[in-house]
């Protein structure tokens, strides 16, 4: 009989770093039935819906663990998300190893795999005897600045932002300074310096699993691949995407997912923008006003995930459902007057469910990687509006590269304004320019669905790396 293989998983917090790596375990328990996924989860207070709603109907080889949940009393107040996510981790660490010490006694395990927020977690994997690798969750790209990012910080004196000229990291698209992930934007800042450390770790790890797939990002992963440039083994294994939920045990879910997609059905097949901002991105006031306006000025149908403005574009993220009533921040009169174009969703909706909906013909996304990914694998263009994190970065590969998004024109106020919103609206859903990105999109789309075939350039990646962990069985 074929021994199990053993493997645990420590994500990191929010749902956009859960599920991707919960999707991993999936796929690995697909291609090998063999396999046994533990995932312990930490979390920073309660877990939010979300995350505890994907946890439902896995299959029996993956089973999880909630750690004792952070409280947020006991981390500094105002501190940067990224920040609050690895001390988040950090405050973890003891129930993590306890954890591990306990599963590693019954059971020898064969690695350690924890997302690009939980490297402290890794520490453990020499301790238990484990490999150990790093699921990065996002682009190859991002993953390649990681590894640039040394280099640069040695050959550049002055903020990144401030080079006169875009930044070619190894295969990439050019990148202008100003588009780097957040991290990178503050040389002194404690953030910077934490994203230093975090990527010396990545050194010594047995590998590294990036969310991508060759066809997408050829030129980043063809040369994190390549052999002698000193990089840990890079393992493209995507597009790895949740699948949209059957039904869910919460009933309001469900009653919204029926409402959507109620809706959906009315309207005419690629007419209708879907506007989200993943998991917790948010608008500041002026901005959701200039939005709506002109979301209602471009005379297109739209399905909006509506979140209460914040000063902060990432103001949601830990807490997306936890919002004021968000309709009560729209413009006067304008659920009224868009009652015949638009439907409006407050907080969170079924993202799957709607982009893979034939009457969805353009995303105007934030374009965090998960989002990027779904719109990828759904072949729906976007209208590109990066907030926060390395979705700058994913703007720019997803306008200059790939050439499947547009992007709107930021003002000298700061905003995007509503005769812009309305302008680029109708270029993606009705003129020419959207019509070839569509066409691209929809090779894409092809792609990504081969990417994962028997023969695929992915399944091959991960196949040929559970032989390895076979033998060591
Ligand atoms: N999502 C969703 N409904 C929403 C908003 C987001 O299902 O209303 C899901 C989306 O499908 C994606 C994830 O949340 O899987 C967001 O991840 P992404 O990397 O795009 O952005 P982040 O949340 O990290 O900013």
């Amino acid at each position: 009989m074929e021994k199990k293989i053993h493997i645990a998983v420590v994500p990191s917090i929010g749902f956009s770093h859960l599920a991707p790596i919960l999707q991993f375990s999936k796929r690995l328990v697909h291609l090998h039935p063999h396999f046994h996924v533990t995932c312990l989860i930490p979390s920073l207070g309660s877990p939010p819906l979300a995350s505890q709603t994907i946890l439902q109907n896995l299959p029996p080889n993956i089973t999880y663990t909630f750690l004792p949940p952070v409280n947020p009393n006991d981390l500094p107040q105002g501190i940067d998300i990224v920040i609050q996510i690895q001390l988040t981790l950090t405050h973890s660490l003891p129930s993590i190893h306890q954890a591990l010490n306990s599963l590693t006694i019954r059971i020898p395990h064969v690695a350690l795999v924890v997302d690009s927020l939980a490297l402290v977690a890794l520490d453990f994997a020499q301790e238990f005897n484990m490999l150990s690798y790093v699921y990065f969750p996002a682009a190859a790209t991002t993953l390649s600045l990681h590894f640039y990012v040394p280099k640069l910080d040695k050959e550049t004196s002055c903020e990144y932002r401030d080079l006169p000229d875009p930044i070619q990291i190894p295969g990439c698209v050019p990148l202008h300074g100003k588009d780097l992930y957040t991290p990178a934007q503050e040389r002194s800042g404690q953030t910077y310096q934490s994203l230093l450390q975090r990527i010396n770790r990545y050194c010594s790890v047995d590998g590294v699993f990036v969310n991508s797939f060759l066809e997408l990002e050829t030129g980043p992963i063809r040369a994190l691949t390549e052999e002698g440039r000193g990089y840990p083994p890079v393992y493209p294994v995507g597009p790895i995407i949740q699948a949209g939920a059957k039904s869910s045990d919460d009933d309001d879910a469900n009653r919204l997912k029926l409402k959507c997609l109620a809706w959906l059905d009315l309207q005419q097949p690629c007419s209708v923008l879907y506007v989200s901002f993943g998991s917790g991105g948010t608008l500041s006031l002026e901005q959701t006003l200039e939005l709506a306006l002109g979301l209602e000025l471009s005379n297109h149908k739209f399905l909006w995930v509506v979140r209460a403005p914040s000063s902060s574009a990432s103001g949601a993220y830990l807490s997306a459902q936890n919002d004021d009533d968000p309709l009560q921040f729209l413009p006067s009169g304008f659920l009224e007057r868009t009652k015949g174009q638009g439907l409006v969703i407050p907080s969170w909706a079924p993202q799957i469910e709607i982009l893979s909906h034939c009457s969805v013909g353009g995303f105007l996304s934030h374009c965090g990687w998960n989002s990027t990914l779904e719109s990828v694998v759904h072949g729906v263009p976007l209208i590109t509006w990066p907030l926060f994190a390395e979705q700058r970065m994913n703007a720019v590969l997803l306008c200059d590269g790939l050439k499947v998004g547009l992007r709107p024109r930021v003002g000298e106020n700061g905003l995007v304004e509503r005769v812009e919103v309305a302008e680029v609206v109708k270029c993606l859903m009705e003129r020419e320019e959207g019509g070839k990105l569509h066409r691209r999109m929809k090779e894409l789309k092809e792609a990504a669905s081969n990417a994962l075939k028997e023969d695929g350039s992915s399944t091959k990646t991960l196949s040929q790396l559970i032989l390895k962990w076979k033998k060591l069985v």
